[in-house]
């Protein structure tokens, strides 16, 4: 199923491009070329200059192409040759019928498939509709989803200023800037109503009927619909309501959740989908559940108690926050003034009501808390990692008074990333050649990773050297860019061109900065850090990027306190710090770097998965045994680390700072004693052959697990498919 479309803009280019390119406007209002054997250089290529210019939006670039450009590329036959291979692979792609979802899932179709709800999507830098890991992860679920031929249907909200821009000050400040995204010049496609109107949803908010249109983005064969309240029928407030992720007060806050989740289920049920299965990515979707429940009600006639179960039969909820303070929660009063027409439309008093989302330990009585909403309403919870499973098992225990904390009912699907998305054209292509090229595809049978093993040393040292000169000449360029709009001197300016050495250990932290990930504790004694990174035989260079909530001014203490470190004399070529972290960005650094670091305090980091992409790009991991480490770290027999280094050993101390003292003295010794001479011990020809056997186990071990494909038929098979349980959560009343 697809719904009706708009379509002025595509017909328009459909007219604009002359035949032989005709094909490249289905492919660039469909996320699929990101993601294929020439990523973006399909579009790059047309002019690498328009591409940056216009933040990688290909049906953008198209649209403002000079007609002698066009003209030219028309009768190139090379490009032409380009452009038919990948429009016929992508008809093969988008037609195939004989996929691992036909065979193993067989039981959803394009009617009745999974509908996955997310806040936040990261499908690439001209749709700022993301934050972190969590839209990365989900943009990744669904790109997997299509990959593996799964019937499934997304759902988010259309973000017309993103989340933020970051810029720091002179003083190492976090600033924010907005501005808005050109929507109706991106790859996405209004949906229409029968009549070839456009078509809108509305929900109530307070005493507010407000309406909602629905964009269409095409994500290989899955739909993603994003909500978008700036219709012209609006109130002017609420036609800002979904310009900014995460960010305004708390009433903006269940407001966008209210249109994700009861309009995002409208939504689905206007375009005729009848969903098996709905995914929550966290709880700020968990409204959606209600409004299943309303909506079998009124189907059936029976009661909410009778239609309970049923509802949380197609319910299942992903948690990643591992730390109460991290969950959604709206007081007595918000809900009265949002909820009071809606719950007697359950047949529900206020108090019912607030007991479907009510912690029984909670002394703050009026508190209505999404996780525990989810948890009430969903056949299924899960964590995203091994010990993140257990300490939501352990968070939620009070939940469920007569289970021990074991059986608490939260189990555990490790994330994963997806494997096109995130390697190199430089590695992938080594991958064809060494691997097969269908590596993708088998890309969960370690045998195919065994053969890592026959890449000569010289051949990947050779690939993993170019992405790191590619790596400085990005950072150089895009720091001196900063400096310039900050207005800083001639001279700093000037310095870019000597930041970084291209024979220089790299290490590359990124991350948004949130105070548990501890971005400054490799500064945590600063003339012992000094001392290595400046070491005139052996020396280090550091990159850092990664934003503060706008409200998290600790983080932003630490940021700037990391930024004042790296403008010191001895410092200030080897520690850049990159503004303005986005997916590109990201994509640089963990194809580029020699080794991705990660010090979060245990068990705080739900998963973190960059360090998997890094792996996919025979980048090394240090990290803190937290998140997806424990499950990936692998050491010899002589108690070393074979894949990649492990800080501390995996246990913990109540105190904080002794915490951070113990973390850094253990990185800094692994830093010291390890990883430094492992880089640096080279061969007569300047190869680091032990690093480089390093470099192939992160690859063979992380990679055959740690990918989207393997999770996604996790879900389906652990999550999606589980029968319901008795077992649910107490409700109080
Ligand atoms: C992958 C990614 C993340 C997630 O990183 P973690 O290691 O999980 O913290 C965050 N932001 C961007 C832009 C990413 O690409």
């Amino acid at each position: 199923m697809s719904s009706p479309v708009k379509t002025p803009l595509k017909e328009h280019l459909q007219a604009k491009l002359p035949y032989p390119l005709h094909s490249l406007v289905d492919i660039a209002f469909n996320f699929w070329w990101s993601w294929t054997s020439e990523q973006v250089s399909i579009f790059r290529s047309i002019s690498p200059q328009m591409w940056e210019q216009y933040h990688h939006n290909p049906v953008k670039l198209l649209e403002c192409l000079p007609s002698e450009r066009l003209a030219q590329l028309a009768t190139d036959p090379h490009y032409i040759k380009r452009v038919k291979a990948l429009a016929d692979q992508f008809k093969q792609y988008m037609q195939a019928t004989d996929t691992w979802a036909s065979r193993e899932a067989s039981q959803f179709s394009r009617q009745q498939p999974i509908a996955y709800f997310s806040i936040e999507y990261g499908f690439g830098l001209c749709l700022p509709t993301y934050a972190g890991g969590l839209g990365i992860l989900a943009a990744d679920h669904l790109k997997s989803a299509s990959d593996l031929g799964l019937p499934l249907v997304g759902v988010g909200l259309l973000y017309r200023q993103g989340y933020f821009h970051q810029c720091l000050n002179a003083q190492g400040w976090q600033e924010e800037q907005y501005w808005d995204y050109p929507v109706e010049e991106l790859p996405l496609e209004l949906c229409q109503d029968e009549d070839g109107e456009t078509l809108t949803i509305e929900v109530q908010l307070g005493k507010r009927l407000v309406k909602a249109q629905v964009w269409q983005l095409q994500v290989g064969r899955v739909n993603l619909y994003l909500l978008d309240t700036d219709c012209e029928d609006n109130e002017p407030n609420d036609r800002h309501l979904t310009d900014r992720l995460y960010s305004g007060d708390r009433d903006t806050r269940i407001s966008q959740e209210i249109l994700l989740g009861i309009g995002g289920v409208r939504v689905l049920q206007r375009l005729g989908y009848e969903p098996q299965i709905y995914h929550l990515n966290e709880g700020h979707a968990a409204f959606a559940m209600l409004e299943v429940a309303r909506l079998e009600m009124e189907r059936t006639g029976k009661t909410f108690d009778e239609v309970k179960d049923s509802v949380r039969g197609k319910g299942v909820f992903t948690t990643h926050t591992p730390v109460p303070a991290g969950h959604d929660a709206f007081s007595s009063e918000q809900v009265d003034h949002y909820f009071s027409h809606y719950w007697s439309q359950l047949g529900l008093s206020k108090q019912e009501f607030m007991a479907l989302a009510k912690q029984p330990s909670e002394d703050d009585e009026d508190s209505f808390n999404m996780t525990v909403l989810a948890l009430r309403l969903c056949k299924a919870a899960n964590g995203v990692s091994k010990i993140n499973g257990e300490v939501c098992r352990q968070m939620w225990s009070g939940l469920y008074p007569e289970c021990c904390v074991d059986e608490v009912p939260i189990d555990y699907v490790t994330n994963g990333i997806h494997a096109h998305t995130w390697t190199a054209p430089l590695m992938s292509d080594l991958y064809d050649q060494y691997l097969g090229e269908d590596w993708a595809n088998r890309e969960i049978d370690e045998r195919v990773w065994e053969r890592v093993d026959e890449i000569p040393d010289r051949e990947i040292w050779w690939r993993h050297q170019r992405l790191q000169e590619r790596l400085i000449a990005f950072v150089r360029s895009h720091v001196q860019l900063t400096r310039r709009k900050r207005g800083d001197s001639d001279e700093s300016i000037q310095e870019t061109e000597r930041l970084f050495d291209p024979n220089v250990l790299t290490i590359g932290f990124a991350r948004r900065f949130s105070s548990y990930k501890r971005g400054d504790l490799i500064m945590h004694d600063p003339d012992r850090a000094r001392a290595i990174i400046c070491n005139l035989e052996r020396p280090v260079q550091i990159v850092f990027a990664g934003k503060a909530h706008p409200a998290d001014d600790k983080s932003k203490e630490i940021m700037q306190r990391l930024v004042e470190w790296s403008h010191h004399p001895d410092l200030k070529n080897r520690i850049v710090f990159i503004e303005d972290y986005d997916m590109h960005i990201a994509e640089k650094l963990v194809q580029g770097v020699d080794l991705w670091l990660n010090n979060p305090i245990r068990p705080q980091e739900a998963c973190g998965t960059s360090g998997q992409k890094a792996s996919f790009n025979g980048v090394i991991n240090c990290s803190i045994l937290d998140g997806w480490w424990p499950e990936a770290y692998q050491t010899t027999v002589g108690d070393k680390g074979l894949n990649g280094w492990a800080i501390g050993d995996g246990t913990s101390v109540d105190d904080p700072e002794l915490q951070n003292q113990l973390d850094a003295e253990s990185l800094y010794q692994l830093l010291e004693k390890e990883i430094i001479p492992c880089y640096y011990d080279r061969d007569e020809e300047g190869l680091p052959h032990r690093w480089i056997a390093m470099m192939k186990a992160s690859i063979k071990t992380v990679a055959p697990f740690f990918n989207s494909d393997r999770m996604v038929k996790e879900y389906v098979q652990k999550v999606y498919l589980q029968p319901v349980k008795a077992l649910e959560p107490i409700t109080v009343r």
